[in-house]
């Protein structure tokens, strides 16, 4: 039987990779998703918040998240600040069932999303990319497919090679936290590297936390040393999960002829903070653009396009080795409060945006 003939195999059904599709199937091409697990918005390994800048970038419907205006940030001795911003806010989310329906736009929109099956071969022909295990041939192929990307590997390109690794729980409900406040934790001995969590998703609590390769992270001990706060002991588990980010800024090469790469497997996630899905919501999307012009309409290839628009992450590459060796938590204790440190926890988490004052350092609740 002779391959069925495609503009566009995307491959990866999640944040990339949908909104790709979804917007070059809207453009008239053909386009197929081919997606490892057996359907979008299974064993998802994120705790999916998306920021403000993601929510305008991306419309999605209210039931699948929940706005948050205000940041408690802990000291390692669980002192404790307030950042609250009246004009910017966080979603989290119900993640898979946000990516589900992100898979249903895409298939209202025309794509075929095929599923349970993980593209493993995938070689250059005229005019294009074969991947014969699916009886298919594409005239562009855009690896959506995170951090250990196959395409990038198949077609030489850039890989991630420095990653923090997160663990998370999901409980039922956590009646001691406040539910209206995003809850983070700096504390170098716990989450080295980056920071611990507790967040208050539509319906339940996340709880996590990633450390960079220099430790091994270690969810129970943070339980241990946040119990009394937040009672996780009283509280059921929904689910458990564990993810890698990519953290060493874009990769490069991202781009061949015929190929891209976008979302986590291009490196597109902020090396400080680790988010990554408003870069994948913006990249995805601009992908889809990029390539139904270039196939369409003799527009330039989509790698060049994107390789001048996209973040060069100078400053957060900078903060990122700070944060890589590790502030000793006693400065944490010394400085949580301080009008710099208030300064520069505003600029992370509200982009200069937060008007309200900061309240005092509280000491921790019995
Ligand atoms: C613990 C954790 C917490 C996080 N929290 C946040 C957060 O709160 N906010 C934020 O912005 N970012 C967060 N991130 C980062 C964010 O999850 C990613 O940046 C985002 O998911 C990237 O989306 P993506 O579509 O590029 O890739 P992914 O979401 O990784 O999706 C890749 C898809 O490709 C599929 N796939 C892989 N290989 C193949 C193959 N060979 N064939 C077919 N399919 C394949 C996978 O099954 C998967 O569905 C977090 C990451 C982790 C690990």
């Amino acid at each position: 039987m002779s391959p069925r003939a495609v503009d566009l195999v995307i491959v990866g059904a999640s944040f990339a990779g949908l909104i790709c599709a979804r917007t070059a199937a809207l453009r008239g091409l053909k386009t197929v998703v081919i997606e490892a697990k057996e359907e979008p918005g299974a064993r998802i390994h994120t705790t999916g918040i998306l920021v403000k800048e993601a929510a305008d970038e991306v419309d999605t419907p209210p039931q699948f998240s929940r706005a948050i205006h205000g940041v408690r940030l802990y000291s390692p001795s669980l002192r404790h600040i307030d950042l609250s911003s009246r004009d910017y806010y966080f979603l989290t989310t119900d993640t898979a069932g946000l990516i589900r329906w992100f898979a249903d736009e895409a298939r209202r929109a025309g794509a075929d999303i095929i599923c349970g099956q993980k593209v493993e071969q995938a070689t250059r022909v005229e005019g294009g990319v074969s991947l014969p295990q699916f009886n298919l041939e594409t005239r562009y192929l855009v690896g959506a497919d995170g951090t250990r990307s196959t395409v990038a590997k198949l077609f030489n390109l850039g890989r991630n090679e420095r990653f923090l690794t997160g663990l998370e729980i999901e409980y039922h409900d956590l009646p001691k936290a406040d539910p209206d406040l995003l809850h983070c934790f700096l504390d170098t001995k716990l989450a080295h590297g980056y920071l611990a969590w507790v967040a208050p998703a539509p319906g339940f609590f996340q709880v996590g936390l990633a450390t960079n390769d220099r430790v091994k992270p270690d969810l129970k001990a943070f339980l241990a040393h946040t119990e009394n706060v937040f009672g996780y002991s009283a509280a059921t588990v929904k689910e458990r999960r564990s993810g890698l980010i990519p953290c060493g800024g874009p990769v490069s090469p991202f781009a061949a002829p015929n190929v891209l790469l976008i979302g986590d497997a291009a490196g597109h996630v902020s090396p400080l903070t680790g988010g990554g899905i408003r870069l994948a919501f913006r990249y995805g999307r601009r992908a889809g653009q990029l390539i139904a012009d270039h196939l369409t309409r003799h527009g330039p290839p989509p790698g060049q396009v994107l390789s001048k628009e996209m973040p060069g992450f100078g400053k957060k590459l900078l903060l990122r080795k700070v944060m890589d060796i590790g502030p000793p938590n006693w400065l944490y204790d010394m400085i949580i409060g301080t009008a710099p440190m208030s300064w520069f926890a505003r600029q992370v988490y509200f982009h200069r945006r937060s008007e309200t004052p900061v309240k005092p350092a509280s000491e921790p609740e019995p």
